[in-house]
């Protein structure tokens, strides 16, 4: 293809992790579809989770290719293949999965001196990309996979510190200056959070707030008709600059094949959905990182089985150190073959192609923000059940927000190798009834049914997030002109 002098280019940079590399390169494909030439900067084993779709797009005509970098694992002090944040299996190996970043440095550098690129668009775990950008003056975004609220909520509490003025971890306070009054606990935060002075990891998160705060702008895979109060905070009080592109799962026409291998049980899972009544199916998934004990997992099998629900539950790795079937009650996945109640995958699911089918009535989710979306953009209410991270925020989006989310009663982070039951089989039945029976459970549906219909306006032509992707376009065009 001709290389036009008035052709964006753009470099993309996704943190190596499935929830920020699956978002980001949609993002690239998306650009790539409005005439911008996508490079998508990764490893060698990242690149192959995706490099099909990837030559399925150029193929389409779009100008989208990947170039990748060897990631220095033993230089790291991580074992060979441990190129994705979800291969790590303690705080050590993520401490030094995030300092290898660094070690990225000179070979992308060397990328951008080669190519200069318009814009790089770069998760703010690569700090240093912000330096190098500013040398080489190339406009930097930082895509750090959240939304406005969570984003805004984090914002506050940096700023303001009530959880440092609270006596306990289950003492609540207001998160300040929010449009809503939104009650929080520490318990429920992040533990950098709290430290006053500098640990390793305070010091990595810090490194990281500089880089996105640092940054021409960012853009948020969110839509305005979601969160508008918290776009608008965002510009406002925030002062970020800010493109809302989402919710890019909704972009793409092939819902398969996300982020890894799910061909061993689309078919199946999609034949087995058939059979059944339109909203009558609880879908159950964790994400790409969690972990649960085997006590925690026989909750959760029992819980399902006395709800008397239909369901597809992704069963997650079990805690470190336990055999992945250990849990599983006698005859219980005997039973649901027979009975046809229920479908278990062990192993990565096609999340988008199961929450899109129109026998999905709910979502059982621990609130990672892709999943969020997802489950807006289908129009199902969700079970919130948050285990780290921003999900504690996410959590309050859904169900004192947005009113589509029941709270299964998650009070507190778990961790990788707890071997303790958070939740009970009592709490995970009565949320998942509350979701699926009753008038509740309706007005929920017919506002999450609402909430899906805006999300698919937000990315047609003309919708509030393909506007927000047009203008940024035009802007980064402006200043490749004024440039030249
Ligand atoms: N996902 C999937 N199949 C699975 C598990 C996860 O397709 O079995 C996808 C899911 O659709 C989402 C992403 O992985 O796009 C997970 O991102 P999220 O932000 O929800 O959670 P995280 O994994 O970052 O905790």
């Amino acid at each position: 293809m001709d290389k036009r002098s008035d052709q964006l280019h753009i470099y993309f940079l996704p943190m190596m992790a499935p929830g920020h590399m699956i978002p980001l390169v949609d993002i690239a494909r998306q650009f790539a579809r409005h005439g911008v030439k996508a490079t998508i900067i990764t490893t060698p084993l990242n690149a192959s989770k995706f490099s099909k779709t990837i030559q399925r797009d150029r193929e389409m005509g779009s100008d989208i290719s990947i170039r990748t970098v060897k990631f220095p694992c033993k230089e790291a002090g991580l074992p060979e293949g441990c190129e994705n944040i979800a291969s790590t299996t303690s705080t050590l190996m993520y401490l030094n999965f995030i300092k290898g970043l660094s070690l990225f440095q000179n070979p992308i550098e060397q990328f951008l001196e080669e190519d200069h690129p318009d814009c790089l668009i770069a998760a703010p775990q690569f700090s240093w990309a912000v330096d190098v950008a500013t040398k080489l003056d190339i406009p930097r975004l930082a895509f750090n996979g959240s939304g406005f609220f969570p984003l805004c909520a984090l914002h506050s509490l940096m700023e303001h510190k009530p959880h440092l003025k609270v006596e306990s971890e289950m003492e609540e306070f207001v998160i300040p200056g929010l449009p809503d009054t939104i009650k929080m606990s520490r318990q429920k935060l992040s533990e950098h959070l709290m430290d006053e002075k500098d640990t390793p990891v305070t010091a990595i998160v810090k490194d990281i707030m500089r880089a996105e705060t640092t940054s021409y702008g960012a853009i948020v895979n969110s839509f305005y008709e979601m969160e508008p109060n918290y776009v608008k905070h965002s510009r406002e009080v925030v002062g970020r600059k800010v493109w809302h592109v989402g919710p890019i799962s909704l972009c793409n026409k092939d819902k398969s094949q996300r982020g890894q291998d799910s061909s061993f049980c689309e078919q199946k899972c999609l034949d087995w959905l058939d059979t059944k009544e339109p909203k009558s199916v609880i879908y159950i998934c964790f994400g790409s990182m969690a972990v649960f004990s085997s006590a925690q997992l026989l909750e959760i099998a029992m819980a399902l089985e006395a709800s008397n629900q239909q369901f597809i539950w992704v069963v997650t790795q079990t805690t470190i150190n336990e055999e992945q079937n250990e849990w599983i009650p006698e005859g219980f996945e005997e039973k649901l073959n027979l009975n046809g109640r229920g479908l278990i995958i062990k192993g990565w699911a096609p999340q988008v192609l199961i929450l899109d089918h129109e026998a999905i009535g709910g979502f059982v989710t621990h609130c990672g923000w892709n999943s969020l979306l997802e489950g807006v953009s289908a129009g199902v209410p969700m079970v919130t059940w948050p285990l780290s991270a921003e999900q504690f925020f996410n959590d309050k989006l859904l169900v004192e927000i947005l009113k589509i989310g029941v709270p299964v009663g998650a009070e507190a982070w778990s961790n990788r190798t707890d071997s303790t039951v958070p939740i009970n089989r009592k709490d995970i039945e009565r949320a998942v009834t509350k979701l699926m029976v009753g008038q509740e459970a309706e007005e929920m549906r017919g506002r999450a049914a609402a909430l899906g219909k805006l999300a698919k306006r937000a990315v047609e032509k003309g919708g509030s997030s393909h506007n927000s992707l047009i203008s940024l376009l035009e802007q980064l065009r402006n200043a490749k002109i004024t440039s030249n």
